[in-house]
């Protein structure tokens, strides 16, 4: 299929590779110019790369670099066509989504939310998982490409349930994550052996992929970024947004929120999120690590 891909980060960079290495005929765009995908054509703007695909992928930080992107000086909206798909799979605003695919729709353009699960790793390896929000018929003419990059998809229903699906999961990491990190604070302080502690934990019914993926890490100290901090965090305030437009309340996720502002305030915007953990021990005094590096 003739794609444009845009947005060459962490995860676009790797999803446009296995798009190319799937024999798509693919058109990169990246806002710094240096970033280049090998055997795809690199693009001047978004509108640039859009011209005469068939669908634009996006990847991208934020709703903002989204909505830029899509309608900003020469944006995707310039080169849009009917019968063209659009697909994002930026984790963003879930009220947002459903204000661009309304805009596009009046061009006769289809939008598909397709935000996703897996880090770096599983977007290099193309084994990410998708949670799409769209028409069956659209989801349909984009299996090869979902193919190429994902190894499962979950159609979640129509346009914008992509986003809120991802809102919901990212919802739970945190505070997976948040209960785990508090609970190896107090231990270490009173003065129990994490090592010995983690077994517990995944024989009992308190086990976690969340604590079986992040605990390897926190033995080694091991903080460099699978999932920025920064990018959690704004998952965290999207789910918040999304809980106040629809009148939810979510005290829990709204005290994560202030661990998260403080660690970012504290310069670890950019460290992986499970540094969260260093802001716990340094209030507590104690380090949580594994006994041989004691
Ligand atoms: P990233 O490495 O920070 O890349 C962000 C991309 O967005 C870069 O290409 C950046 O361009 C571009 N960008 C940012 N602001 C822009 C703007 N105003 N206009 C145009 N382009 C802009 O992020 P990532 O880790 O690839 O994540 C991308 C999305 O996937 C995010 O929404 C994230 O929440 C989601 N996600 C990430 C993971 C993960 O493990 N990393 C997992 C699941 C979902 P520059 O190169 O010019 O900065």
């Amino acid at each position: 299929m003739r794609v444009a891909f845009l947005g060459l980060g962490i995860m676009g960079h790797s999803m446009a590779s296995n798009l190319v290495k799937a024999g798509h005929e693919v058109a990169v765009w990246n806002r710094s110019p240096d970033k280049q995908v090998e055997g795809a054509r690199s693009a001047t703007s978004p509108a640039d790369a859009a011209t005469g695909v068939e669908v634009v992928w996006m990847c991208l930080s934020d709703t903002k670099a989204v909505e830029g992107v899509l309608f900003g000086a020469n944006g995707v909206e310039q080169s849009l066509a009917s019968g063209m798909i659009i697909a994002d799979s930026s984790t963003i605003s879930y009220s947002a989504t459903l204000r661009f695919a309304e805009r596009v729709k009046a061009r006769g353009v289809d939008y598909v939310d397709a935000p996703m699960t897996g880090s770096k790793i599983a977007a290099e390896a193309g084994s990410l998982i998708f949670m799409v929000g769209g028409e069956e018929s659209v989801l349909a003419r984009l299996q090869p490409l979902f193919q190429a990059m994902g190894k499962q998809i979950f159609h979640m229903g129509e346009t914008s349930k992509g986003q809120a699906t991802k809102l919901a999961m990212n919802l739970q990491i945190a505070m997976i994550y948040e209960g785990f990190a508090e609970a190896v604070t107090l231990a270490a302080k009173l003065g129990v052996d994490v090592e010995k502690l983690l077994p517990l934990i995944q024989a009992s019914m308190v086990r976690s992929g969340v604590v079986e993926y992040k605990a390897p890490f926190i033995l080694k100290r091991d903080f460099s970024p699978n999932f920025p901090l920064r990018l959690m965090l704004k998952d965290i305030r999207l789910a918040l947004d999304a809980a106040k437009e629809s009148r939810v309340r979510l005290p829990g996720l709204e005290a994560v929120e202030e661990v998260y502002d403080v660690a970012a305030e504290e310069g670890n915007q950019d460290l992986d999120y499970a540094a969260t953990l260093t802001l716990l021990e340094k209030w507590a005094g104690v380090e949580v690590k594994a006994a041989v590096s004691k």
